[in-house]
């Protein structure tokens, strides 16, 4: 069964950055485009090809459940083609709450895979976006990186 966003929005409220026209979307600024219903935009032809490209895990694997959506426990995974071996968490920027049980439940799910997770999530101390990365199996290496290298968090996956 094909799996659908719902009433999820959260990789266009800034949790993920794109640069849609003349606007960047980043942590805090969500697209000026995203209603309730998902994107007001959704047949202009200028609207960026990622926006229709861009597919979560949780939408992509048919066997992750329902309550793993993203924007039910705080955080979104993506992984990338050019860097198989690694999926990136990143957390609601203006909760800032991740869900423990989900956290745990997507641990998990990298550790199978064997895939390195990355986080980007918000910092009590700061309020900003830092990064870092879970040692979740024997064979994970280690990144981190500052607010300006995950303004583009997909060069990370470019890169390693
Ligand atoms: S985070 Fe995933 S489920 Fe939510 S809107 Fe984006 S692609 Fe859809
Ligand atoms: S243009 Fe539409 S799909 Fe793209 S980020 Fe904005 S609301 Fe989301």
């Amino acid at each position: 069964m094909t799996k659908e966003c719902g009433g999820c929005t959260l990789c266009c409220r800034g949790t993920l950055t794109v640069q849609v026209n003349e606007h960047k979307v980043y942590p805090g600024h969500a697209c000026p485009h995203v209603v309730d219903s998902g994107c007001s935009i959704h047949a202009d032809p200028s609207k960026p090809e990622i926006c229709d490209a861009y597919r979560c895990v949780w939408l992509q694997q048919p066997d992750m459940p329902d309550w793993m959506r993203p924007d039910k426990v705080g955080f979104i995974l993506t992984e990338s083609d050019a860097y198989p071996s690694a999926v990136m968490l990143t957390a609601d920027f203006d909760s800032g709450r991740i869900d423990g049980t989900a956290l745990f439940y997507a641990i998990d799910w990298c550790k199978l895979k064997k895939k390195t997770m990355f986080y980007t999530a918000k910092s009590p101390a700061t309020g900003e976006y830092i990064r870092g990365n879970i040692m979740n199996h024997p064979d994970s290496f280690y990144r981190t990186g500052s607010m300006d290298e995950i303004f583009e968090p997909i060069e990370l996956f470019n890169d390693g």
